[in-house]
């Protein structure tokens, strides 16, 4: 048996990145860029207001100026403004030939067609320097950078309509069971909806991968090989249940059967451990325990840092953060437990609780809950221990009442 941290390692070894290609830029959020992006020109274009007021030459004036002109965003003035007068500029308007400086509104008294400066005001000031942001031929985004939405506007900037990402990775995702029935069926005696199908597309589109559905597959050898062929069309096949050592398990022996193998069949840690992970026709194959919880855990641990991976990210693991317990919590088994738990803020700290009972087929253990918090094998916390707990999501953040709306 492998431990988390080898098995995420023996995984992440052996995922590359897939191909790029171009998309219009609002198809490029969150995805990675696969070249760098050289700043075709100056941005900002040109010295220009940061404020709306009067700009002027400050070195040959006294407090007093003649306002002879206007200039809004968008215009331009090339004839040079003369000592001692001023025009009115509004906020991003370029600042004409011969002035230096702009003075607020806010800090000049208007007197007829002249303004009088009331503000002991500097040279310089209240100026955008054409290139201060980025200048033209610079690097302004390196190959690999993540693109949120202060990247596309970066882009944007830049006058790009288009960008090379990496592609979104497709994944196969395969339901196994005679049990199983698709959501939309009233489930007959003996039989369950399948949920895990659904839950692992969820967390494959979170992670920005393309799922493919494909399905049931009956608890048989022939039936469980034919659905992994036919995922082996895309980049990743994840199935689940079928992995442990029950009379109708076959998802190893279909594995190999189609001339597959695998890297490692059972993680150390409690929910999951049936967890096998190989390759199948050229393909990465994750084969994730049935149980609904399970299955969810083995998918976070194991196979979004992959798929993020695979997809061009270099942070590939979610955020941590020390909560003080609760509860007293305790992990009788000599696996490392992952508790599904709910972090929330208390003033200036993190708090921790778990979810109630971590049964591995209770889906309401990880829909209560935000966070996972490993407990160590046979290990007890008392109320108030310090714990790391990694978030799910970011449900911890300041609510609609703490922002003191009703
Ligand atoms: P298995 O690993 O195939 O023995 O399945 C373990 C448990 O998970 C059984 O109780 C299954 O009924 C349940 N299970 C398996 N697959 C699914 C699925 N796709 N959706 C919901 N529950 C499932
Ligand atoms: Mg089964």
């Amino acid at each position: 048996m492998i431990s988390i941290e080898d098995a995420q390692r023996t995984v992440l070894e052996r995922i590359s990145t897939v191909e790029g290609e171009e998309v219009p830029l609002l198809q490029a959020l969150n995805r990675v860029t696969t070249e760098d992006h050289i700043s075709p020109w100056d941005i900002p274009p040109a010295d220009n207001s940061a404020m709306d007021g009067y700009a002027f030459c400050r070195a040959t004036t006294a407090d007093r100026l003649q306002v002879t002109g206007f200039l809004s965003a968008g215009e331009v003035r090339l004839t040079p403004v003369p000592a001692g007068e001023a025009v009115k500029i509004m906020t991003g308007a370029p600042v004409p030939p011969g002035c230096d400086t702009v003075v607020p509104v806010e800090e000049v008294e208007v007197e007829g067609t002249s303004v009088r400066i009331l503000s002991d005001i500097k040279e310089g000031r209240h100026l955008r320097r054409r290139g201060e942001d980025i200048a033209a031929g610079e690097v302004a985004l390196a190959k690999g950078t993540v693109l949120r939405p202060q990247e596309l506007s970066l882009l944007a900037a830049m006058g790009k309509t288009a960008v090379r990402v990496h592609r979104r990775a497709r994944v196969a995702i395969i339901s196994t069971g005679d049990e199983l029935v698709e959501p939309g069926c009233v489930p007959t005696p003996g039989k369950i909806i399948n949920s895990n199908s659904y839950a692992l597309a969820a967390q494959v589109l979170e992670a920005g991968g393309e799922p493919i559905l494909l399905g049931i597959a009956p608890d048989t050898l022939h039936d469980t090989a034919e659905k992994i062929r036919a995922g082996t069309s895309a980049d990743f096949v994840v199935l689940n249940g079928g992995v442990s050592v029950g009379d109708k398990d076959y998802v190893k022996a279909a594995i190999e059967e189609l001339g597959g193998s695998f890297a490692f069949w059972k993680v150390d840690m409690k929910p999951g451990k049936p967890l096998a992970f190989g390759e199948v026709m050229g393909k990465a194959v994750f084969a994730l325990p049935g149980n609904p919880v399970a299955a969810a855990v083995s998918f976070e641990l194991f196979v979004r840092p992959a798929l993020l991976r695979c997809m061009g990210h270099r942070h590939i693991f979610r955020p941590t953060v020390k909560a003080f317990l609760q509860e007293v919590v305790h992990n009788s088994a000599t696996r490392p437990h992952l508790m599904r738990s709910m972090v929330t803020r208390e003033e200036d700290r993190y708090v921790v609780s778990t979810t109630g009972v971590q049964c591995s087929a209770k889906i309401s253990s990880l829909t209560r809950g935000n966070a996972l918090m490993t407990l160590p094998p046979e290990c007890s916390l008392a109320t108030g221990a310090e714990v790391e707990v990694m978030l799910l999501d970011s449900s911890f953040g300041k609510s609609l009442v703490e922002a003191g709306v009703a």
